[in-house]
């Protein structure tokens, strides 16, 4: 599903999408390339916080490791 994410740093608002209703992990604005790391319940979003470019990174590597687990 799709759930759509506002932008914190420039209010554009864009969209994820999610395998379950709930997500912790990384989110990287379409416009303004800011990273988050975001939290979501039910598809809303509980919290959105800044991060790093390396921090982002190594968020991704775990998402897509998660990924990964799930599809064998
Ligand atoms: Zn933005």
């Amino acid at each position: 599903m799709l759930v759509k994410i506002k932008c914190p740093k420039c209010d554009t608002e864009g969209t994820i999408s999610l395998l379950e209703s709930s997500y912790q992990g990384p989110y990287r604005c379409w416009k303004c390339r800011g990273l988050f790391t975001i939290r979501l319940e039910d598809n809303k979003l509980k919290s959105c916080e800044p991060l790093s470019q390396e921090e982002f990174d190594k968020l991704q590597e775990i998402e897509a490791l998660k990924k990964k687990f799930k599809r064998d």
